[in-house]
């Protein structure tokens, strides 16, 4: 009954077939190396990049979650605070830029968990 939960797995970015090992070599806090990935899960060796350029698709999530994040944020700017509309984009893309590393990681989990082609197998199982 050690069965690891796929959300909490995903939500902390761990490996889809064992769920403990990380998929990015850095924590979150170390901002400088959030793109940096693991090639294999370091727990179970499993291959964390199915094909050359396999993430590519991962920028297709990462549009979603910036449009719907600026165009919120834009409006919610835009109906509550007067300012001029140079202040509006200037603000719109300092939260663009803070936003990145955050959804760079979530497209990036989310497209291996959801294409990756990888399933989870218990400790029973392996
Ligand atoms: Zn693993």
């Amino acid at each position: 009954m050690n069965e690891k939960s796929y959300k909490t797995a995903l939500l902390s970015g761990k490996c889809p077939v064992c769920r403990e090992g990380d998929i990015f070599k850095y924590p979150f806090s170390r901002i400088a190396h959030f793109a940096e990935m693991n090639t294999y899960c370091p727990k179970c060796g499993a291959l964390l990049e199915p094909e050359p350029g396999f993430y590519f698709g991962a920028m297709y999530i990462t549009y979603a979650f910036n449009t719907l994040l600026l165009i919120g944020f834009g409006l919610t700017l835009y109906y509550f605070v007067d300012l001029p509309e140079v202040v509006y984009l200037i603000l719109i893309a300092l939260l663009a830029a803070v936003f990145t590393p955050f959804s760079f990681r979530v497209s990036r989990v989310l497209w291996l968990y959801w294409f990756g082609g990888l399933h989870y197998k218990s400790d029973s199982e392996t």
